[in-house]
């Protein structure tokens, strides 16, 4: 496959309702989408990152990685190579090669899952709901994702919104699988307030401490009946590891973004299943384009907890894809057996919000 022209645009995408975690409030997304040309074939894409550098050091503006470009490759897997004198960017670097894994899939004739490994036809969906104003409106937002058929609740908690939040959940819904959420609200001082959510029964709590953290996260496992799970801190398969022989985490959520690419998720994914780890699918408010990703990615061995892709339409009033991503009632979404992505991408959609398009093409 030989990479003949690269067009990445911003699209600017509002959120149906405000979001609000411990980084704050999000409005609108500003969604960048990569177009890859190789072969006659076009491969898309979405670069995770977020308007600022607060999830990680990337953003919106540090996405535009075309070293690829002319370049040949056999397959989309053998872009990383290309990618190890770059330190960081992992978000633009999984772009690249999942465009290009669109693209390859096409070619072979398989749908993106099938290409990656991916073995299971359906995958069981939860939600990750934001901070609400009050406990009463979180436990009208809880039913409606329930009644939705949502296998698992994931709350977003900070300091000062969070132990009499998950109570009045917990206390509403016993036997309902629940997590928790910090993005690294906490400081390892805070030890004997963590240990209270041990009475909740939790899934797991995520990322309680430092973005850029393993030590800590493992000495706080040490001291809590609760599994946590990283998020922020597992950047590369090393990191994984680390977490690992550290006892840092019982539970592992694999974002393809956060860690550079489908062949990285592919390592963690094999690290934990020969260690016997449950893995889970993250999100990072991708439009449709990147949640067929984490779709693909989610049917592969391993993921048994329910992920948090979500549907389409609970965020977006339209979504770049067609059919939009749908959750059946049971709260799961059917992998997608054609050929690539497996949704149609909505050129016309995209164009109407693109804001700012830039094409690079080989000589
Ligand atoms: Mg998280």
């Amino acid at each position: 496959m030989r990479i003949a022209s690269i067009t990445l645009r911003k699209l600017k995408m509002r959120l149906k309702s405000p979001l609000e975690t411990s980084f704050g409030v999000t409005h609108d997304r500003a969604v960048v989408l990569v177009e890859l040309l190789a072969d006659g074939l076009t491969g898309w894409s979405e670069v995770a990152a977020s308007e600022g550098p607060f999830y990680n050091s990337e953003t919106r503006d540090t996405a535009w990685l075309i070293m690829i470009l002319g370049k040949e490759f056999g397959s989309a897997s053998e872009i990383p190579c290309i990618f190890t004198a770059i330190r960081g960017h992992e978000m633009a670097r999984a772009a690249m090669e999942n465009a290009l894994s669109d693209v390859e899939a096409q070619q072979k004739n398989l749908s993106l899952a099938r290409l990656l490994g991916g073995t299971q036809p359906e995958i069981k969906w939860g939600v990750s709901l934001g901070l609400e104003a009050t406990p009463e409106v979180l436990l009208e937002r809880v039913a409606v994702e329930l009644r939705a058929g949502y296998q698992r609740i994931k709350l977003q908690i900070k300091p000062g919104k969070d132990i009499e939040v998950v109570r009045a959940v917990r206390n509403a819904h016993p036997g309902m699988l629940l997590s928790v959420d910090a993005n690294s609200a906490y400081t390892r001082v805070e030890l004997e307030h963590l240990k209270r959510f041990d009475e909740f029964n939790l899934l797991m709590m995520e990322q309680p401490l430092w973005w850029d953290d393993i030590a800590n996260q493992a000495k706080l496992q040490r001291h809590l009946k609760t599994s946590l799970c990283l998020d922020e801190s597992i950047r590369r398969v090393r990191d994984a590891e680390t977490a690992l022989d550290l006892g840092a985490r019982r539970i592992i959520n694999i974002k393809v973004g956060r860690v550079g690419g489908h062949s990285t998720a592919r390592e963690i994914q094999s690290l934990c299943l020969a260690r016997n780890l449950p893995v889970w699918c993250g999100g990072i408010l991708e439009c449709g384009i990147g949640r067929a990703y984490n779709i693909a990615v989610a049917s592969l061995p391993g993921y048994t907890l329910p992920g948090d892709v979500s549907a389409s339409n609970r965020y977006w009033e339209e979504d770049v894809v067609d059919p939009p991503i749908e959750v059946s009632p049971r709260g799961t979404i059917q992998v997608p057996a054609s050929p690539g992505l497996g949704y149609h991408v909505r050129r016309d959609l995209i164009e109407h919000r693109t804001t700012e398009k830039e094409t690079w093409r080989a000589r």
